[in-house]
């Protein structure tokens, strides 16, 4: 792509920046910060697929930033002309450029800034045999990005962050969800929210807990919506969570470590939660 081919189908769309302390790049690398996120109410995702997964599922563009060195690259000239059919900026930089959005050394020849979304509890009705994880104050931007990776993955409906919990649009998280993120509901609440929400849930509510007395393979979860209640990786869940909950269940342990981490037990628990429905896909692929 060049900016005469680029100019010919979106005149004056595509705007050539070289310079560091140019306004738009100091303002879009503000976003690394939570505060600046909130404030603008914007995120920043990388890469190439990222981008087009985010566009394909109606998430917002507002700024699409490419490297000089994507030029000629036909996806890239396709996505571009989206973001512009949609209203978006679209910013040819240097590498330093998306290196100091990114804060990477190497970084994505693509990044697209969107904006953030969330959904309300109120959208996680819980019909026929919908899965939501829910978190107790989740600390870890690694944990939270892999945690919405995973629920996309097993086929769960969405993840509430409960309390004060890390930012879902942090650039560590995003880039954990691999796109996930695009593709799974996530709401937050306060903690007395989702106890009041908790008792208009028409499922099962099942806590994990290292003291939990029920082995978490001995539940019948098929058929019936449930959500799964995950605690916080240092205090695990409060007192009032888990007394909220139908069951505490353990998954058992051998050796020497005293938990198991929360990103590796939601993996866990979900994919038993959902293995009856798994396994019905599974069986009508064939
Ligand atoms: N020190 C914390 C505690 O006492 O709960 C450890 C928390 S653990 C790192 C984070 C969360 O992962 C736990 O709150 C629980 O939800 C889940 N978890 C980890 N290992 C588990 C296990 N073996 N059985 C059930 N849940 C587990």
């Amino acid at each position: 792509m060049n900016n005469a081919q680029t100019s010919s189908r979106s005149p004056g769309q595509v705007k050539e920046i070289t310079s560091l302390t140019n306004p738009i790049i100091k303002d879009l690398r503000t976003l690394h910060r939570k505060r600046s996120r909130d404030e603008q109410g914007l995120f920043v995702a990388e890469g190439l697929k990222l981008v087009i997964d985010a566009l394909d599922l109606g998430w917002t563009i507002r700024t699409l930033a490419f490297a000089r060195s994507a030029i000629g690259n036909p996806a890239v000239e396709k996505i571009a002309a989206r973001a512009v059919a949609n209203g978006g900026l679209v910013l040819q930089v240097t590498e330093k450029i998306l290196s100091a959005i990114t804060r990477r050394d190497n970084p994505q020849m693509v990044i697209g800034v969107f904006e953030q979304r969330y959904s309300t509890l109120g959208s996680f009705a819980g019909e026929g045999g919908s899965v939501y994880v829910a978190i107790d104050r989740v600390r870890d931007p690694g944990n939270l990005g892999t945690i919405i990776r995973t629920a996309d993955a097993a086929g769960a409906k969405g993840v509430v962050l409960i309390g004060e919990s890390t930012d879902p649009f942090s650039t560590e998280t995003v880039r954990a969800t691999m796109g996930s993120v695009f593709a799974v509901p996530v709401a937050r609440v306060s903690e007395t929210g989702f106890l009041d929400w908790r008792e208009t849930f028409p499922g099962l509510v099942v806590g994990t807990h290292l003291s939990g007395s029920v082995d978490y393979r001995s539940i019948d979860y098929a058929n019936r919506p449930v959500v799964l209640l995950m605690g916080n990786e240092q205090q695990g869940l409060s007192d009032d969570l888990a007394n909220c909950c139908d069951h505490l269940l353990r998954i058992p342990q051998a050796g020497r470590a005293d938990s198991l981490n929360l990103a590796v037990a939601t993996g866990i628990m979900l994919f038993e939660i959902r293995r009856p429905a798994l396994t019905l896909e599974m069986q009508e692929q064939k």
